[in-house]
């Protein structure tokens, strides 16, 4: 990607914003201890949420060497259903109440599409514990995602409005139980299949 006076992301990292005005704030140069290695780095800011998004590059090229943070992207090999419902939870995360119940739909679809699609999500995710799907670190996490889940799917009228940081703490549980059951998985399985083609 080239480094111009914008940068042309399909969506913030921060605020996930669709085709975001992400311009050039202020740019420096630093080298290695031996005055070798010079990058240029440049921070870009979300006119939209005023994240700061910093890229690296040489001063002899435009092209990007680095991005920090890389916007979320949710892989292919995710069941459709729940690929859809992830993918719009980070879209929204600027609209909290939703993104979490999207989140929750998209927890919920990964467990029902693994066999575990009995009972409340909290049944299924202890399921899912038991019969070693997923850790027992990753079930108490997820409890305490469902709790928050629950409040905004129940209404509760003494539950507080949640933020956006509570949104991204249940995506991001909802990102890592794709990369523990589908997306690890799935690079195993090509990595074995790679080192076969090569014995061969
Ligand atoms: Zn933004």
């Amino acid at each position: 990607m080239k480094l111009t006076n914008t940068l042309n992301l399909k969506r913030c990292p921060h605020c996930n914003i669709a085709s975001p005005n992400i311009y050039l704030q202020h740019q420096f140069a630093t080298t290695d201890a031996n005055d070798q290695n010079e990058r240029i780095w440049c921070n870009y800011v979300c006119s939209n949420c005023g994240g700061v998004t910093l890229a690296s590059k040489y001063r002899s090229s435009d092209i990007a060497l680095e991005i920090f943070p890389q916007p979320q992207i949710v892989e292919d090999c995710i069941p459709e259903k729940a690929k859809q419902f992830l993918q719009q939870a980070i879209e929204t995360i600027h609209a909290p109440a939703g993104s979490i119940m999207l989140a929750a739909s998209a927890i919920d679809a990964m467990l029902q599409e693994k066999g575990f699609g009995k009972g409340s999500l909290y049944t299924k995710i202890q399921d899912a514990a038991t019969d070693h799907l997923i850790t027992e670190g990753m079930a108490q996490w997820a409890h305490q995602i469902r709790l928050e889940a629950n409040d905004q799917r129940h209404a509760d009228a003494d539950a507080a409005l949640p933020n956006e940081e509570d949104a991204k703490r249940i995506v991001e549980f909802a990102q890592a139980l794709a990369e523990f059951i589908y997306v690890l998985p799935n690079k195993v399985n090509q990595g074995i299949e790679k080192t076969k083609e090569q014995k061969q």
